[in-house]
Parts: C-alpha cells; structure tokens; sequence
C-alpha cells in the first residue's frame, strides 16, 4: 500500500498576483478538514487585510495569522534596515519554533522568500527547519523571488505569472481582492 499521508513543502512564487491568496486558499481548506493552520507574516502590508478578520471568525485556535512584519520594507536599498532584519528574525524565531512543535498541521510562511531575498533571513535556516519538521506538517513558502535551494527542497512549486493586473490601468487595490 502508498504511503496515503505526506506532509507538503508547498512553494507559492513568482511576479503574477495570487501568491499570498493561494495560500490562504490552501489555508480555508485545510480548516474544513479539521487541521489546525498559522500564518506569520514576514512583511506586513500596508492595509487591514480582510484575511485578519475572517480568521478570526473561524476561531484562533484553527486558523491563526499573525502579522509580524513592520509594513513596507525600502526595495532596493543594498543594506536592509537593521529593525526590518530584527522583525524578520524575531518572526522566523517564532515560526521556526511552532513548525518544529509540530501544534499546527499546516504552517504557512507568507513573504518568507522575499524576507530571504533581500538577505534578511539566511536560506540555510530555512532549510534546515525544514529537514527537521514533523513529517506530518505541511509547509507553504510565499513570495516572489524564491531560493533555489528552497524550491529544490519542496514538493510543489507553483510560480504565478503575470499575464495582466489592473494596476496596469491605473485601478488602484480594491477592498477583498487585494486586502
Ligand atoms: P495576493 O496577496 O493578492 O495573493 P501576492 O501575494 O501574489 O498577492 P505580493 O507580492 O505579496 O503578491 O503583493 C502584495 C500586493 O501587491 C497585493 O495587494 C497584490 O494585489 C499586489 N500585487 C501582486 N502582484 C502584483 C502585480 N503583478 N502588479 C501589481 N500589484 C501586484
Ligand atoms: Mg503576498
């Protein structure tokens, strides 16, 4: 008999939208089969995301978000910001610390491959936790720009593609699409 049971590295990555939103997908779903799902986020956004308050409607204990980024992060810049790189290690602490408890079935680590891609958190790190995860725990890596390292570890890699976005048109974020 096929092993039925596997715990997924899931890899959400490339310029198109739909990175963070395939996650929480992923997240919903996971919900309505009883596993119990957190989200840390590396880089907070700049508005109230919707997302934070339907979890919560679902209840903290089976579908939890934490942001825990400090919002726009210069781009660009050759050094990142030394309280950004804090932030980011202080979030990968505790994510990497609740991946490894093995209290949630499914942990997802939103903007964690732009937090690396801008040096603020080392890939070997990552990876590592990974190795080391209960075998039942399911992983999902957002964010453009994904490691190599980390996409070559992972059981699924999906790479979104822009093919066109509205921002293109000058229609600005729209209220339970963009946030
Ligand atoms: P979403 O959270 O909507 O799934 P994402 O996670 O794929 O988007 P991010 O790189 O996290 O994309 O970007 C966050 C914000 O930028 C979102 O509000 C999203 O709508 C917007 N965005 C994403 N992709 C694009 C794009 N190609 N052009 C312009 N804006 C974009
Ligand atoms: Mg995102």
């Amino acid at each position: 008999m096929p092993e039925t049971r596997k715990g997924l590295v899931l890899v959400y990555t490339g310029p198109g939208k739909g990175k963070t939103t395939a996650a929480l997908g992923v997240g919903l779903r996971a919900v309505g089969q009883g596993l119990k799902v957190l989200m840390v986020q590396f880089i907070k956004g700049s508005w109230h995301y919707g997302e934070l308050d339907a979890a919560r409607m679902l209840g903290d204990d089976k579908f939890r978000i934490l942001p825990m980024g400090r919002g726009f992060v210069k781009v660009g810049v050759e050094k990142p910001d030394a309280e950004d790189v804090r932030r980011v290690e202080e979030a990968w602490q505790f994510a990497s610390e609740q991946l490894l408890s093995g209290e949630y079935d499914l942990v997802i680590l939103d903007e964690i491959n732009y937090a690396i891609s801008y040096k603020m958190l080392e890939p070997e790190k990552v990876l590592a936790a990974l190795r080391r995860k209960p075998e039942m725990v399911h992983v999902i890596l957002t964010g453009r720009n994904a490691h190599p390292a980390l996409t070559e570890f992972a059981d699924l890699v999906t790479e979104m593609r822009e093919v066109k976005h509205p921002y293109q048109h000058g229609i600005l974020a729209q209220r339970g699409i963009d946030y």
